[in-house]
């Protein structure tokens, strides 16, 4: 089985996404079911309703799970194998108090030395300390494991320290829960952020300890740079997968910009379904990728190309799929669904109001402006006086035009300008003549304005 275990402890970000991609590619590959693992061992740091998003998430990028688990269900299993690795005498109780390691650890800065857990501490301060930790006994031999994408990586036994599985509340760790939940649904294969590559050998060692021998494999995914080269954040706009979404990215272009970073692959524009075919986590680059929103947005404009002219027009809130049509041929100078919609918005919006923003934005009332202003009015009266004599809505362009440019008596720019102004409520963009065989059919709507 695979698995995607995001924590509920914050917004999904982009590498977490990533995550759940290729772990749910790869159980579509293998035929294995798709375990979503709520993580929420960190009481404290747990936010309500986060794992509603995270579901929401992935549901709308297209991925169902087959198992839905919150590892705070499954304490109580945590808490048995503590305490029967406690038992055999592969975990102990540590009584040693916070003020006791700080200070161990300030002794060890002091030497300018790795602060190293000593197992001999464990009982030191028993009578000051009712509240014990159970730490598992560190390893003495070096571990190691074969990773998919980084290849061998070996630890030795002075890297790995007698580590907490459960915490003076008894919760368990995120090694301990992680490692104990990923042998009770048998995972098989982990994908996970290359932040976890440390965490490995311990959940190894756990699986050890409990006498679990099944092979795992491992990939964790190199971390995604930003635009500057620099490690993504927070601060980062697209580390956030709801900041793409409010962009008006669409789903499908950002599960094909997450598989293509980075990667090999078969061709550039694809789907989530397209993967299941060809991909092979072992092609994913060591190096870090970095995050270029311009790719991201050729792909976006790619996959609107691919979208049905009626479900473009739902997405733009529009009911006509005549307006998706009309959407696609802004696909050369828009590329997100915010962007799109602001072109067909201004060919329906309050031409009045425009002029005005126009005006503000060119800030002085220049003669061009206040010709350009008399020019459309002119051509307002004509094109509605036109409107009311005649059915437009099978007209060529070419007709349209000359007859207006006569009626109108305007020529050239005063009178091109204008009326691509009237028709669209912007002063550029694709060929009138293009627009036209859509835009005739709502005439009525877009001069009233
Ligand atoms: N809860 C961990 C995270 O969100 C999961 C790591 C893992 O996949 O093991 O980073």
């Amino acid at each position: 089985m695979l698995r995607f275990a995001p924590s509920p402890t914050g917004d999904m970000h982009t590498g977490n996404l990533r995550a759940a991609i290729f772990n749910y590619i790869l159980a579509k590959q293998r035929n294995e079911k798709f375990l979503l693992r709520i993580e929420d061992t960190d009481t404290a740091r747990n936010i309500e309703g986060k794992d509603k998003d995270i579901m929401f998430l992935l549901t709308l990028f297209g991925m169902s799970w087959d198992n839905l688990v919150y590892q705070s269900h499954n304490f109580e299993r945590h808490r048995q194998l503590a305490e029967y690795l406690l038992q055999k005498g592969d975990a102990f109780y540590c009584y040693c108090t916070k003020e006791f390691l700080d200070k161990k650890r300030e002794i060890a800065k002091e030497n300018h030395q790795a602060f190293r857990y000593d197992d001999a501490w464990a009982e030191l301060e028993k009578d000051k300390n009712p509240h014990p930790v159970v730490r598992l006994r560190a390893p003495k031999e070096t571990m190691g494991f074969h990773d998919e994408i980084k290849g061998d990586i070996t630890f030795a036994p002075n890297e790995i320290d007698s580590f907490i599985i459960l915490k003076e509340d008894g919760i368990p760790t995120y090694n301990f829960a992680c490692a104990v939940d990923d042998m009770l649904y048998d995972i098989d294969f982990i994908v996970r952020g290359e932040d976890h590559v440390s965490n490995t050998p311990k959940q190894m060692l756990i699986h050890k300890y409990l006498s679990y021998e099944k092979s795992v494999k491992f990939a964790h995914l190199p971390i995604i740079l930003n635009e500057e080269g620099k490690k993504m954040s927070k601060r980062d706009n697209a580390s956030s997968v709801q900041w793409l979404l409010d962009c008006g990215f669409l789903p499908q272009a950002i599960v094909n910009y997450l598989v293509l970073m980075g990667n090999k692959t078969p061709c550039e524009v694809f789907t989530l379904q397209d993967c299941f075919t060809w991909f092979d986590i072992r092609k994913i680059a060591k190096a870090p990728a970095r995050f270029d929103i311009d790719k991201l947005k050729f792909l976006n404009r790619e996959h609107f190309k691919r979208l049905n002219e009626q479900d473009l027009a739902v997405l733009l809130g529009y009911k006509d799929s005549a307006i998706g049509a009309l959407a696609k041929l802004y696909l050369q100078e828009a590329s997100t669904l915010n962007e799109i919609r602001e072109k067909v918005d201004f060919i329906f919006a309050k031409k009045a109001l425009l002029l005005e923003n126009l005006q503000n934005d060119t800030k002085a009332e220049s003669l061009e402006i206040l010709e350009f202003k008399d020019a459309i009015q002119t051509l307002q009266q004509t094109l509605l006086a036109m409107l009311k004599e005649q059915d437009f809505s099978k007209a060529e362009f070419e007709t349209f035009k000359s007859e207006a440019m006569q009626k109108s008596g305007l020529k050239g720019k005063s009178f091109f300008k204008p009326l691509r102004f009237l028709l669209t409520g912007h002063t550029h963009g694709p060929e009138l003549s293009d627009l036209f065989p859509i835009l005739r059919l709502y005439l009525n709507d877009i001069l009233r304005n």
